[in-house]
């Protein structure tokens, strides 16, 4: 059998890196993340689409979404090259659901439940090693030296969008577009949800058996 292809759904801060780096691991499957790879292209110039920003960095850094089209073409070109994936991130509205199942048929598809109180408090107090990119959060995942990383000694800083006017956009956005997508599997009838809230280690043992018992 080939590798399984799974999609995992969540609000910013529903902890969709760390449960896709744990099924990586798992599956033996490739992780491909809009989030991370737009990030790589912040400075890319996109104003030959006409679109209100001329950067995918500028959308990022005011919380609003991406150009479909820039985000369909790095999402087919890696589901291209990969034998089985998690995708995290994509698709964030109806016209991106559309698109994915155009290109590709999901195995299982997971959405990831946390209050929304909890993924403020998570996203305002998490903070980003500059170097590797390992995470940390002010409260509950300390470094060893405050704002230098246990891995690689890089310097702890926050991500631009993490800042709390941003984050209460990022989930008003969440809100609008993506909350759609998550009926739309759900209607298919192919949504798993698992609940989300509690240490990393309990949200993986209930994500890892739901997504076993549907393999
Ligand atoms: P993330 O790391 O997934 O929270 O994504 C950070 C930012 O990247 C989002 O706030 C959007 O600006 C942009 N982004 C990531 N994935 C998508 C997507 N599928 N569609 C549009 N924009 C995206």
């Amino acid at each position: 059998m080939s590798q399984p292809k799974l999609l995992l759904l969540g609000p910013p801060g529903a902890g969709k890196g760390t449960q896709s780096a744990n099924l990586v691991e798992r599956f033996g499957i490739e992780h491909v993340t809009t989030g991370d790879a737009l990030r790589s292209n912040k400075g890319m110039d996109i104003s030959h689409l006409d679109t209100e920003y001329d950067t995918p960095g500028a959308y990022m850094d005011a919380g609003e979404l991406v150009p479909d089209e820039v985000v369909n073409e790095i999402v087919r070109t890696a589901l291209e090259d990969a034998d089985g994936f998690v995708l995290d991130g994509y698709p964030r509205n109806l016209d991106q659901a559309e698109y994915l199942a155009d290109i590709t048929d999901l195995d299982v598809v997971v959405s990831l439940s946390v209050p929304t109180d909890e993924l403020v408090r998570r996203l305002t107090g998490r903070r980003v090693c500059s170097e590797c990119g390992t995470n940390y959060h002010v409260e509950f995942d300390q470094p060893e030296t405050e704002g230098v990383c246990d891995e690689c000694g890089g310097e702890l800083v926050q991500r631009d969008d993490d800042t709390e006017e941003t984050v209460r956009e990022r989930l008003r956005v969440f809100e609008e577009n993506t909350a759609p997508v998550i009926e739309f599997y759900d209607e298919e009838g192919e949504l798993v949800t698992v609940d989300g809230e509690g240490a990393p280690g309990e949200v993986w043992k209930r994500l890892e058996s739901a997504v076993e018992a549907r393999l």
